[in-house]
């Protein structure tokens, strides 16, 4: 059973695996048997992303690519193809958030937010995609959030992106199934990382943040592991199209 597991000879793309939940799935998928690549926009962070994954016994690669540059995208996918040949596995992960009242949000930062978590995840997956539909399988991960599900405040705009990406991963989920694609979401609560450093660092906040999870804890970037190691493996042959909430209990009730 635990076979089902093994990504040993496949190739995964991590897209913003330069800190965070990012490099913790890449050193998840690594530590599964799997090549892994990951992304971002500095070539100094994916350096030392690599590195770290390296120390870790991971057979790691870098490719700078900003989701929101179509150019980006396509050096991206020429990379895979003369490097690998194949794609097996992709994690749509990169992403931002913007902490503010609706109000106050600026028509760029609506933009920023939109390119980046939304557009630049569909660009990804039709560009990569291209591979596993010539493949005829693969597995993709988008890394959407709780709040793509419920409605928070200050979160209007970065909520409705994350909505967006569990809508597009139903309706691609059934369009390519045909291709032996399957296609699924996390939608992850709160993880300690620089995304929510901010807010949890302010005792008062995070006291409140800590009163709505009835785990009464924000989750480690590591405890996403094994989820993207099932959704990208054999272990989940029957499912696609889901949005598997994780998030310590804090939208169940
Ligand atoms: P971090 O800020 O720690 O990491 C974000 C990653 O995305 C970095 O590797 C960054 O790379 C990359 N990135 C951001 N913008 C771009 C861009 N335009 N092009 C390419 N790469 C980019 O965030 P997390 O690890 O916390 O979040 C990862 C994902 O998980 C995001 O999509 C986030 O929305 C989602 N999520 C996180 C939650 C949490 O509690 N942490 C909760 C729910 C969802 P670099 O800056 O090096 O270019």
């Amino acid at each position: 059973m635990l076979e089902n597991f093994d990504l040993t000879g496949k190739v995964a793309l991590v897209t913003g695996g330069t800190r965070g939940l990012g490099q913790s799935m890449a050193k998840a998928l690594g530590q599964a048997g799997a090549a892994v690549i990951v992304t971002g926009r500095s070539d100094k962070t994916i350096e030392e992303s690599c590195s770290y994954l390296k120390e870790n016994g991971i057979t790691a690669y870098g490719f700078r690519c900003d989701m929101q540059q179509s150019a980006d995208l396509k050096a991206l996918k020429q990379y895979v193809v003369e490097k690998f040949c194949r794609l097996d596995i992709l994690v749509n992960n990169a992403g931002i958030v913007i902490d503010r009242h609706y109000a106050e949000c600026t028509d760029e930062e609506i933009n920023e937010i939109i390119s980046t978590n939304l557009v630049g995840v569909m660009k990804c997956t039709r560009v990569l995609g291209e591979m596993m539909i010539k493949q005829g399988n693969g597995k993709i991960v988008n890394i959407a959030s709780m709040d793509g599900i419920i409605g928070t405040p200050r979160l209007v705009a970065y909520g409705t992106s994350k909505g967006g990406v569990i809508q597009f991963t139903r309706g691609l989920a059934v369009e390519w199934a045909r291709y032996g694609i399957h296609v699924n979401a996390i939608c992850p609560g709160y993880f300690a990382t620089s995304i929510n450093e901010r807010v949890l660092a302010e005792e008062s906040i995070r006291t409140k943040i800590l009163k709505r999870i009835p785990l009464r804890r924000v989750g480690k970037p590591e405890e996403l592991g094994p989820l993207v190691v099932y959704l990208s493996s054999k272990a989940s042959d029957f499912m696609t199209g889901q949005a598997i909430v994780i998030d310590g209990g804090e939208t169940v009730h």
